[in-house]
């Protein structure tokens, strides 16, 4: 078996222990003689798996009894739609922080809701920082405040959390939940789709405080409710349950790493290696983000020279370093270090990264 070094954005590399785990238990689940992806959402076997996927991923980010985890689908992009329809209770109006492209989409979407209050905006920058708190203009009627903590695309990444006093703090982590540690309770309600840095497609996280469930809009879909799936332990209807078991092997991998903190250690130290070959390049590789606000997990960067880009990915790939083209909105490349990343790969692009420059600088 040859892997990879997968630095896709998503779907995204797994730790291979964990596919190992998959692999060995996937005819027979520890003795029940199926496979996980055969058995009932509402069997002892698969009601097992989902709560110890339950209990782990609330013991590694700490999360208040307050506070339901939901096992949903639709991905994030279906928490742009679900989040007005649950948190807006008659309020004339969101507020919502651009900082980039994932941040426009959750605003066009909540703009068919209702008004949408864009209370700060880093397009004057083009979207290389985030703008400070003492620019926000909020809106002290506003039902909830949302933003984008990691824009996956832009590679912006808050190192700070807002402090929204008395309004819900809402926060699209997909591409950064799991990365370090968080303080839970700062926010109202916190989701992710899974297939950044949690496990496979077809997952989507939702962590919400009690008190925001049970509010949502007349006419919404049973399947946009979050009360519905809340007072169903999220099997309403049938949940991803393989996608489910998988996000739970990934949970009990990072509690053997050492959990959150561990991971921080690891991936501001992944994060900081790249950075530093990026700017001791002198100019061959550029990233243009504010360093305070550079993402541990999506690092974008630019060649010098656009038409040696395609030279670089098949040198690349040639060494093993895949899916390092950027987004086709921005171009370039982009490195997505998510936490199965391991510090070999990053090793392994620099040394490429050097390597190329020695020969084409
Ligand atoms: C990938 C991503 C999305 C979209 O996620 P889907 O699961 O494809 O809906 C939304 N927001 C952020 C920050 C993302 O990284």
């Amino acid at each position: 078996m040859t892997r990879v070094f997968n630095f896709s954005a998503g779907p995204a590399v797994l730790p291979e222990e964990v596919l190992q785990q998959a692999r060995a238990e996937l005819p027979d689940w520890r003795g029940s003689g199926m496979s996980v992806m055969e058995m009932s959402h509402r069997g002892k076997e698969f009601m097992a798996i989902a709560a110890k996927a339950e209990a782990d991923v609330r013991a590694l980010l700490d999360i208040p009894a307050n506070y339901k985890v939901l096992f949903l689908q639709g991905g994030a992009t279906a928490q742009f739609a679900m989040v007005p329809l649950n948190l807006r209770r008659g309020k004339k109006s969101a507020d919502y922080i651009n900082t980039g492209e994932w941040s426009k989409k959750a605003i066009a979407e909540a703009g068919k809701f209702g008004a949408v209050n864009v209370a700060a905006s880093a397009a004057a920058g083009n979207f290389t920082t985030v703008p400070p708190q003492k620019e926000w203009r909020l809106d002290p009627d506003a039902a909830y405040v949302h933003y984008t903590p990691n824009e996956t695309i832009g590679g912006v990444e808050f190192p700070w959390v807002p402090d929204t006093g008395a309004a819900s703090l809402v926060a699209d982590m997909s591409s950064t939940l799991l990365s370090r540690p968080l303080d839970v309770a700062r926010f109202g309600l916190i989701y992710a789709g899974a297939q950044k840095n949690i496990g496979p497609a077809g997952l989507t996280l939702v962590i919400v405080r009690d008190d925001l469930i049970g509010g949502a809009a007349a006419g919404t879909p049973s399947m946009f409710d979050y009360k519905i799936h809340a007072d169903n332990g999220s099997m309403y209807n049938t949940p991803p349950t393989y996608a489910w078991y998988v996000a739970g092997l990934v949970f009990e991998w990072l509690k053997q790493k050492g959990g959150l903190a561990a991971m921080a250690e690891i991936n501001e130290r992944k994060a900081r290696r790249l950075y530093a070959c990026i700017d001791s390049s002198g100019g061959f590789y550029r990233n243009p983000v504010d360093p305070e606000c550079r993402s541990w997990m999506n690092v974008p960067f630019t060649l010098r020279d656009p038409a040696l880009d395609d030279e670089f990915l098949k040198g690349a790939k040639a060494a093993g370093l895949v899916q390092l083209k950027g987004h086709r909105s921005v171009g370039g490349m982009r490195a997505s270090i998510y936490n199965a990343m391991p510090e070999e790969g990053i090793a392994a692009l620099i040394e490429h990264m050097r390597e190329f420059q020695r020969k084409r600088g």
